[in-house]
């Protein structure tokens, strides 16, 4: 147990060092500034991303979590750069092919810790953003850690949606059918009975391709969702067909030019996946 947190540490660490060393690299030859003046201006290719928290503010788990400073500097850089959209937009968008003439950001954040509410709130509704909160329904009102429904029924009336991710958290390929059903279904009506409104949208828990099947994916449609989202990185493009396998932009604590880099969307591109490709043959 130590030490496979202490491996999940090391991984962690090596990742960050790797990944700003990259976008340290990328950022201050120019060379993101260049590809996004080419993609807007010369391709007109907009990009759509959506981008996942999980908490904000200092605490003991720096792995998942983003400093209110650098929340603050991030949503700014949104606000100026892209256009902030809810889910409900962003999902009806590519259901109904409009053209795109922005690139454009949705915010949302797993698992609904209280400083969702302390800390993010206040900043989403200065820059007037709004933003989906992926909420483990049987965590509401149990933990002081987490929201309370209290807290949601105020930011409910606000900018915030909230979505479902399932009742206890468990990874739903590794439970058995008939309680994966419970965790996906239950989550949604009760989510509904506390808000008295649709829940639309769904987030697999850990969220990473081994974490869901083709049966989960099933399930999670045959219960009414719109559309759910994995942790898996990517944008959403005119290619994306199947709306129960979103791809997202996991955020970290990241200082801003790392950010800049993130959101640019060149990790996802074809150039980098090529890029990547070529370094694994090698
Ligand atoms: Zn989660």
């Amino acid at each position: 147990m130590f030490l496979s947190r202490r491996l999940i540490e090391l991984k962690y660490k090596i990742a960050w060092y790797v990944g700003a060393l990259l976008s340290f690299l990328l950022y201050f030859s120019g060379f993101v500034t260049l590809y996004t003046y080419l993609r807007r201006g010369y391709l007109k290719y907009p990009i759509t991303i959506v981008l996942m928290y999980h908490r904000i503010g200092n605490n003991n788990t720096p792995d998942i979590s983003v400093s209110t400073k650098n929340f603050d500097r991030q949503i700014a850089y949104l606000k100026r750069n892209f256009d902030i959209v809810s889910l409900d937009e962003l999902v009806e968008n590519y259901k109904h092919n409009y053209r795109l003439g922005k690139d454009i950001v949705a915010i949302t954040f797993d698992d609904g810790y209280k400083d969702n509410y302390l800390n993010a709130y206040p900043i989403l509704r200065n820059y007037n953003a709004p933003a989906t909160i992926f909420l483990i329904t049987n965590f509401i009102d149990k933990n002081p850690e987490m929201l309370n429904s209290k807290d949601i029924l105020i930011m409910l009336n606000d900018k915030i949606t909230f979505g479902a991710h399932t009742l206890n958290h468990k990874i739903l390929s590794e439970i058995d059918h008939e309680t994966a059903w419970l965790e996906i279904s239950n989550s949604k009506f009760m989510l509904e009975e506390i808000l008295q409104k649709k829940i639309k949208y769904f987030a697999y828990p850990k969220g990473k391709k081994k974490d869901y099947s083709e049966a989960i994916i099933q399930m999670v449609r045959d219960t009414g969702y719109e559309a759910a989202f994995s942790t898996e990185n990517g944008c959403i493009t005119n290619n994306t067909k199947n709306f129960f396998t979103l791809n997202r932009l996991g955020m970290r604590n990241y200082p801003l030019f790392v950010f800049k880099v993130r959101v640019s969307g060149i990790f996802e591109s074809r150039l980098f996946i090529r890029f990547r490709e070529y370094v694994r043959l090698t």
